[in-house]
């Protein structure tokens, strides 16, 4: 990824600026707090709520710097977040939302910076395609992390698993964690579900429908077939009496 950290000037803000990203959740080893991993640069480091950028590259110098991609990133917005989130590669990534504070430089659609606090985290949709509910051990991690998968109440079963409010209270009690039914209202799988549905029963119908006509048209026929049959009978009945 290259940006064009060269032609923008270096900003500082005293006043904390939202943002948004994605992020992979963590629990220590010991599982007394949690951490967040990059999705893309630095996805070896694991942050902490609160904290400050390091050089991912183990340059000493402070973040972000002009001649380095290095510092957090995040999108001025939510919603090219959750386009990044529909990428097979982010599946299972979180949404942070975020205040970005310290000093920072702008990029097209975000920023780079030095400071950053993680204000809620919201956990978005299971492997199965449900809105996932809680949070489970992944199976893989980095040294002295394991990392977290977001999975709903049918897929968690009976793993040990760790609740949105068990997560904000490891991060230091200031993160809020929710889940995508409650931010986004409806889910559009549901709707899906609901078309698809529509769609069958008009499949049914159809054939239903075919069907009658079918055995109409038979019921027709020997209605035809004994109305002709009358019909010859009459005038051919010509009985001698
Ligand atoms: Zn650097
Ligand atoms: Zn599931």
């Amino acid at each position: 990824m290259v940006w064009p950290a060269a032609r923008v000037p270096r900003e500082q803000s005293d006043k904390p600026l939202p943002g948004f990203k994605l992020a992979y959740p963590m629990l220590s080893a010991d599982g007394s707090a949690t951490g967040f991993s990059g999705v893309t640069l630095g996805r070896a480091h694991v942050y902490r709520a609160i904290d400050d950028a390091i050089c991912v590259h183990g340059s000493r110098h402070s973040c972000p710097s002009r001649w380095c991609d290095c510092g957090f990133y995040c999108f001025n917005d939510a919603g090219p977040a959750r386009d990044l989130a529909c990428e097979p590669d982010y599946r299972g990534a979180v949404l942070l939302e975020v205040a970005v504070s310290g000093r920072y430089r702008r990029y097209e659609r975000g920023l780079r910076y030095s400071r950053q606090r993680v204000r809620s985290v919201e956990l978005g949709r299971c492997e199965c395609g449900r809105s996932a509910s809680v949070l489970a051990d992944s199976g893989t991690g980095s040294l002295g992390w394991r990392k977290l998968v977001p999975v709903c109440a049918t897929c968690a079963g009976d793993r040990p698993v760790l609740t949105g409010d068990g997560f904000g209270r490891l991060s230091g009690g200031t993160v809020t964690v929710t889940t995508e039914a409650a931010a986004a209202g409806v889910s559009p799988l549901g709707t899906l579900v609901g078309s698809e549905s529509a769609a069958g029963a008009v499949v049914v119908l159809g054939a239903e429908l075919a069907l009658m006509q079918a055995r109409l048209d038979e019921m027709q026929r020997r209605i035809d077939e004994l109305t002709r049959a009358g019909e010859d009978e009459r005038p051919g009945g010509g009985e001698a009496g």
